[in-house]
C-alpha cells in the first residue's frame, strides 16, 4: 500500500469519513481528501467540517482500507489501534467494517494484509476476542457454551489496563481459523436476538486481535492490538423514542432504554477521544464499558445524506470535528 500516509500520524487520533452512495443532496456536499470537507446546510445554517480524510461517495472499499492499511500492519510491531465505524444506523457503518462478501470491508481486508504480512513463518502469535456489549452487559461471542455475561474490572495496580473476568482467547493459526471464528461470533450474535439487524444496530461488536512476536529479538516484547468495532447507531433517543410503539408499550419502553445506554456509551467515547486529543492527564475510560473495553486511534463517522436525517448527520459531524 502506501507506508507512511498513516503511520507518520501515529499516536493520533484520525477521523475518515464516508460518504454513502445514492440519494444526492444539495444539502450534503463534499471535497475528497486528505484534510477534506463536508458541508452541510442544515435549519438554514452552512456548516463547514474538515476532516482527516474525506472519501467520495464512490470511494471502493479498496479505497477506504487503503487509507487505513498502514495503522493496520502497525500491530505488528507493538501499536495498538482502533479502528471503529460511528453514525446513524443505516448509513453503511458495517458495509465498511465488514462489507457483502463479493466486496469485503475493512475487517476482513484488514485481517487478510496482516496474515500475508506475517507469512508462514509462524513469527507471530495471533489471539483472538470477540465481545458485544448491549445496554451495558459485555457478552462473550466466542465462549464455548452459550453467549454469557462478564464482569469488566479494572486490572491490578501498576499493571494498568482492564480485565474481563472469563472472557475467551482462541489461538488463531492461520486465516481460515481466523474466519471459522468470526463467522461463529457472528451467529452467537445473531441468535440471541429476536430481530438480528434491529439488535445488531442496538450494540457494539468488538473484535480484538493481539499479535505477539513467537521470540521477540529482546525480552517477551509488547504485543500489538488490532481492534475492529462496529458501534451502535448514534441516532439521538428522542428518536428511537418516536419511532417506536405507543407510550406505556415495553417495546418502546426497551427501545428508549436501549437508545439513552447508547447515547450514553457513545457521549463517553467522544469523551475520551477528546481528552486523549487535548493530552489531558485524566481520561475517563471508566464512564462506559465501551470505552474501558477500548483504546481509541481513529474514528471513521460515516454520514447519509438523506435530507431527513440532516440532523443526524450534523451531529456525527460535530462528534467528528469534537475528537479528531
Ligand atoms: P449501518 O451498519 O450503519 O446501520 P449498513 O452498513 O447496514 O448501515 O448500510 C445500510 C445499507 O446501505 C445496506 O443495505 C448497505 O449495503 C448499503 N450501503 C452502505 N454503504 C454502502 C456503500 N458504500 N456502497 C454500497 N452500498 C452501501
Ligand atoms: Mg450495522
Amino acid at each position: 500500500g502506501c507506508p507512511g500516509r498513516l503511520l507518520e500520524l501515529k499516536g493520533n487520533i484520525r477521523v475518515l469519513c464516508r460518504l454513502r452512495p445514492g440519494t444526492p443532496s444539495s444539502l450534503v456536499s463534499s471535497e475528497p481528501g486528505p484534510s477534506g470537507t463536508v458541508t452541510t446546510c442544515y435549519r438554514g445554517r452552512q456548516r463547514r467540517f474538515r476532516l482527516d480524510w474525506v472519501f467520495s461517495p464512490e470511494a471502493s472499499q479498496e479505497e477506504v482500507f487503503r487509507e487505513l492499511e498502514p495503522a493496520v500492519l502497525s500491530c505488528l510491531r507493538g501499536y495498538s489501534v482502533c479502528i471503529f465505524t460511528y453514525g446513524q444506523t443505516g448509513t453503511g457503518k458495517t458495509y465498511s467494517m465488514e462489507g457483502p462478501p463479493e466486496d469485503p470491508g475493512i475487517a476482513p481486508r484488514a485481517l487478510q494484509s496482516l496474515f500475508q504480512e506475517m507469512g508462514t513463518g509462524g513469527q507471530h502469535r495471533v489471539t483472538l476476542s470477540m465481545v458485544e456489549i448491549y445496554n451495558e452487559a459485555v457478552r462473550d461471542l466466542l465462549a464455548p457454551g452459550p453467549p454469557e455475561r462478564l464482569a469488566v474490572r479494572q486490572g491490578p495496580a501498576g499493571q494498568g489496563g482492564i480485565q474481563v473476568a472469563g472472557l475467551t482467547y482462541w489461538d488463531v493459526p492461520n486465516l481460515e481459523t481466523l474466519h471459522q471464528m468470526l463467522s461463529l461470533g457472528r451467529s452467537n450474535r445473531a441468535t440471541a436476538a429476536t430481530s438480528k439487524n434491529r439488535h445488531s444496530s442496538r450494540s457494539h461488536a468488538l473484535v480484538t486481535l493481539t499479535l505477539r512476536a513467537a521470540s521477540p529479538p529482546r525480552g517477551p516484547g509488547t504485543a500489538g492490538t488490532l481492534h475492529l468495532v462496529d458501534l451502535a447507531g448514534s441516532e439521538r433517543a428522542w428518536k428511537a423514542g418516536a419511532a417506536g410503539p405507543s407510550r406505556g408499550d415495553r417495546d418502546g419502553a426497551q427501545r428508549l432504554r436501549e437508545a439513552r445506554t447508547i447515547n450514553r456509551s457513545l457521549l463517553a467515547l467522544g469523551g475520551v477521544m477528546a481528552a486523549l486529543r487535548a493530552r489531558r492527564p485524566h481520561v475517563p475510560f471508566r464512564d462506559s464499558q465501551l470505552t474501558r473495553l477500548l483504546q481509541p486511534a481513529a474514528a471513521p463517522p460515516q454520514i447519509s445524506t438523506r435530507p431527513e436525517d440532516l440532523g443526524e448527520t450534523v451531529c456525527s459531524l460535530k462528534f467528528a470535528e469534537r475528537v479528531g
